[in-house]
């Protein structure tokens, strides 16, 4: 039976003649579909080989039917659009924050037209690209002075570089962080040319702890936030103000790694205290630098601000070169700055805010419309249940804040979640969800009202 199938297997210039690889040939190029069909032809040799006696194997229109599918999975894009039911507002692998619209418009001005990156429009010649950023980071923040790169690790990287390149940098032991996708705070710190020179302990740092590690090679005092970690129980680290203050005395410049970066009194949306950017700058740290993707809401970047002085010799360094901001970012960035000079319309135009700010009722009513959607789609295999739980900032900010939120929970007779959550992964839109208590729990805090039903539709394809 295999030997008589084998020998069915259709020949590659029949196969290209079929009906329908026509219009596959007009709109990709031939080598494309010679590949997908040879792979097809002999996966389906080897499943011939090891017992398989289906004759749709040999099938011409079957082949033909699968090479169209798997030429579609081809030409899609690979970056594509996925629904965040994790919950998880800054989720870094999902792409961190969301764009303000009206960031959105501005960049595309900018993408699609000429722009005066770096053209002083008024004495027509060459400016600076950071030029438009730079006074509006002043107003909204009240530094004396702004710069701004790719991202935070390279903002750390070129103050280092530039404030304590060949020299030693004091930090706690308690601060030297792992973040995700293996940035760790040692290692950037040897790339950037400085001497880590580690004070304290991994719970507790002292004063008199930094103020022993100053000599003369000493050039910075730096301070690390926590982000995604806290130590707990008996431990001691060392005020800004106080680091500051030892710094005015040693005539030493203090650095702030801020990591998330926020310029708002997060109570003000029903979350806890967070110290602010304005907090540090107030206690009088020389240079700080935090993201832009994080929970000020805007595109990847990376922030520095601090004083004037400091602030030019950082951007006079030849690694700002390669660390360089580009044109769309910037303009994303000045639109999501332009924002924060509005604060009362901020949660509404500012989705990672918006998010954050969600009560729970208003979650509670938006997961009950996913599930009775979700019914209507799904047969009657799945249960679905409204349940309350917890989402989480992400991106490093807040690692500690539990936000209450609403989320439906799956459960199928037969599938497990996680088979549940590799098919809803699959889904046109991809949706990625969490399991928790034994269900594949959708958490809508990141769905936004209008994309419920496409969630629902989504699932209700991929879970059929
Ligand atoms: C997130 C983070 C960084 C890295 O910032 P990116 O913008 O992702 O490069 C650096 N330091 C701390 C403390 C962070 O939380």
């Amino acid at each position: 039976m295999a030997k008589e199938l084998l020998r069915k297997i259709p020949k590659m210039d029949l196969l290209l003649e079929w009906p329908g690889v026509g219009e596959v040939l007009q709109a990709y190029p031939r080598w494309l579909v010679v590949d997908a069909l040879r792979s097809i032809l002999e996966e389906r040799r080897q499943r011939i080989v090891a017992g398989e006696d289906d004759p749709s194997l040999v099938d011409p229109s079957s082949i033909v039917r699968e090479l169209q599918g798997r030429i579609e999975v081809l030409s899609a894009p690979s970056l594509r659009r996925v629904i965040n039911a994790t919950g998880v507002v800054l989720h870094t692998n999902l792409g961190r924050a969301l764009l303000a619209r009206e960031a959105w418009r501005y960049m595309e001005e900018v993408a699609l037209n000429y722009s005066n990156l770096e053209y002083d429009l008024v004495k027509g010649e060459r400016g600076l690209r950071y030029v438009h950023v730079v006074e509006i980071l002043k107003k909204v923040t009240g530094a004396p002075g702004a710069m701004v790169v790719n991202n935070n690790a390279g903002a750390l990287l070129l103050v280092l570089a530039s404030l304590a390149g060949g020299k030693e940098v004091v930090v706690s032991r308690g601060e030297l962080i792992e973040i995700g996708g293996s940035f760790r705070m040692p290692d950037v710190m040897a790339a950037s040319g400085a001497l880590l020179r580690e004070v304290g302990t991994t719970n507790k740092t002292h004063l008199e702890d930094y103020e022993a590690a100053i000599n003369e090679s000493t050039a910075l005092l730096m301070k690390v936030h926590p982000s995604n970690y806290r130590v707990l129980g008996f431990t001691q680290s060392v005020p800004l103000k106080d680091l500051v203050a030892l710094g005015q005395r040693r005539d030493m410049p203090v650095y702030e790694d801020l990591g998330s970066g926020n310029l708002l009194d997060l109570r003000t949306y029903g979350l806890p205290y967070e110290p602010t950017v304005q907090d540090s700058l107030r206690a009088g740290v020389s240079v700080l630098s935090f993201s832009g993707d994080k929970l000020l809401g805007g595109p990847q970047a990376g922030i520095i601000l601090g004083c004037e002085g400091l602030i030019e010799r950082i951007r006079r360094h030849p690694l700002n070169r390669a660390l360089r901001i580009d044109k769309l970012t910037l303009s994303g960035l000045e639109a999501t700055l332009r924002l924060y000079m509005e604060p009362q319309s901020l949660a509404e135009k500012l989705p990672t805010l918006a998010f954050l700010a969600t009560p729970w009722e208003l979650l509670k009513i938006r997961a009950r419309r996913l599930k009775g959607l979700l019914e209507d789609s799904l047969p009657s295999s799945f249960a679905l249940e409204v349940m309350e739980d917890r989402s989480y900032v992400g991106g490093g900010a807040l690692p500690l804040v539990e936000m209450p939120t609403a989320v439906v929970a799956m459960t199928h007779r037969e599938f497990s979640p996680g088979q549940l959550d590799e098919r809803a992964r699959g889904g046109y839109p991809p949706v990625v969800g969490r399991i928790k208590r034994e269900a594949f729990c959708l958490d809508v805090r990141t769905v936004r009202e209008e994309e419920v039903e496409l969630l629902s539709l989504s699932l209700g394809r991929s879970l059929q």
